[in-house]
């Protein structure tokens, strides 16, 4: 499943993790915590891969 970490996620920009997800799984309400729906997710891990604080991760 992934999650992503609050601790490491700054939440003062916008996920530019969105847009390499092609699930469209990722949706974030301003610059809040992205948030993953677990239903469109693919595990593919290219959002692990994509962000740059390692705030994304497949627990
Ligand atoms: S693992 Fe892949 S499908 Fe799931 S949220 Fe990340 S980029 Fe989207």
């Amino acid at each position: 499943m992934i999650k992503v970490d609050a601790k490491r996620c700054p939440q003062n920009h916008r996920c530019p993790a969105i847009k390499q997800c092609q699930f469209e799984a990722i949706t974030q309400k301003g610059n809040g915590l992205p948030e993953i729906n677990q239903e469109k997710c693919q595990l593919c891990l290219t959002c692990v891969d994509f962000c740059p604080m390692q705030a994304i991760k497949n627990v």
